[in-house]
């Protein structure tokens, strides 16, 4: 939703708190679609520390579906945001803000703008379906967790192959 900040800005000590459904049903990352599979409502508590000045908190907890990095199995990964962000209405129109304040437009806070970059912040680095994952073998492709497939996937060390050879002169 878009939230218009004018009235939080200029009412010294108010606080407003209000809850709105995050419209998105996937993730996009580097070209890469990932499933929302499950979103709570976002709460969000606007506070006026002073004239001008904005502190917003929020939460919101998502389950977003993420291949193993191993076996590329999906593994449903539960990120639990907490949002902290400081708003300087001295910041609206100026360089800065498209950087520490993407989420506002104007006078608009657009909290799907503001859930979305909190998702980015946080999203894993490497997901495993378990920690100890066998991954896919490289030459069938079969899932490894599911049982050995009898591959040979022996890499020679070529170093080995020098003293074999030394051995058999
Ligand atoms: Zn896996
Ligand atoms: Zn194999």
């Amino acid at each position: 939703m878009l939230y218009n900040l004018t009235d939080i800005f200029s009412s010294e000590g108010k606080e407003e708190t209000l809850t709105t459904a995050y419209e998105s049903e996937q993730v996009i990352i580097h070209s890469e679609t990932y499933p929302i599979c499950e979103c709570s409502p976002l709460t969000l508590t606007l506070t006026n520390k002073a004239k001008g000045e904005v502190l917003l908190q929020g939460e919101i907890s998502l389950v977003c579906e993420i291949p193993c990095g191993r076996c590329l199995k999906p593994v449903r990964v539960p990120l639990e945001l907490k949002l902290e962000e400081s708003l300087k209405e001295s910041m609206i129109g100026t360089p800065e803000a498209a950087d520490e304040m993407s989420f506002v437009a104007g006078y608009e806070l657009d909290t799907d703008a503001l859930v979305g970059n909190e998702i980015l912040i946080n999203w894993p680095m490497k997901v495993l379906c378990h920690e100890d994952c066998k991954g896919i073998c490289t030459v069938c492709g079969k899932d490894l967790n599911e049982g050995d497939c009898g591959c040979d996937t022996f890499v020679p060390d070529p170093r080995m192959a020098v003293i074999k050879d030394i051995f058999n002169a």
